[in-house]
């Protein structure tokens, strides 16, 4: 699988990919993660940013710097990639879309700055993505965590296929089970003696119950419940 990021700070991707899953994936050849500088793609002097048409505050992204850059790609890739804007006016990023776009091959993202990006880059991008109800300052961090979600994914990345089937969201809108290591007592707190028992059924059952308390608890708007406002 192939990722492609556009942006005007590859200096901030760099380091993330260089260590954990991700960079065994990569020496593993599982995935290759290729970090594009959106400035080599602007034709006038390496500038990215305009004042917005219709006046307001700060500037926008121009749309030509994007445009080349996803067809300096096509032309690498040899055919056009699946092609996504992160945005904080997308569509809300879940696990199943991660397990989707795992099944694309490539995919190139668009990092945004400043006001955001003209929107004719989102009007032929293949996806406009939010990784949340918040905004950050560029689309550098949604970028990563669309891709670490991603890779995880794709076969082979993530260690045995299991840790990833028992994850949080891997079957349907459940979050996983609490998990206990070392010391069986810790500051007066013990580990459940279910865990302790050897016993798989006893052990599966209550895996199971505490998924879903911890879903209702935390999540219930996962089960169409009405959330609370307050952290
Ligand atoms: N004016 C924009 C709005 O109201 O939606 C916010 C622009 S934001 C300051 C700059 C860039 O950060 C965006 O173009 C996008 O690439 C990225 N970004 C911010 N929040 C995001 C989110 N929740 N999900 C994905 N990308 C986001």
């Amino acid at each position: 699988m192939r990722f492609d990021i556009v942006t005007i700070y590859p200096e901030m991707l760099e380091p993330f990919f260089s260590s954990g899953v991700l960079w065994s994936a990569q020496k593993k050849g599982l995935i290759e993660i290729h970090i594009h500088d959106l400035r080599a793609f602007a034709p006038d002097r390496g500038i990215v940013d305009d004042r917005p048409y219709g006046g307001g505050a700060g500037m926008v992204m121009r749309p030509e710097p994007f445009f080349r850059a996803v067809d300096a790609i096509t032309r690498e890739v040899g055919r056009r990639p699946y092609v996504i804007l992160l945005s904080a006016q997308g569509k809300l990023f879940r696990q199943d879309m991660a397990r989707e776009l795992a099944r694309k091959g490539e995919l190139v993202l668009l990092c945004g700055r400043y006001e955001g990006v003209d929107e004719r880059v989102a009007e032929t991008a293949d996806l406009e993505l939010s990784i949340g109800d918040y905004v950050l300052a560029g689309g550098e961090l949604p970028a990563a965590v669309v891709v670490e979600a991603v890779a995880r994914m794709v076969p082979g990345v993530v260690g045995r296929y299991w840790s990833a089937a028992t994850d949080s969201f891997f079957c349907g809108p459940r979050l996983g089970y609490p998990q206990y290591t070392r010391p069986r007592v810790f500051r007066g707190m013990r580990v459940p003696e279910v865990l302790l028992s050897g016993n798989h059924e006893r052990i599966a059952r209550f895996r199971e119950r505490e998924a879903w308390r911890k879903t209702l608890e935390n999540r219930p708007d996962l089960l169409g419940l009405s959330i609370e406002a307050d952290p």
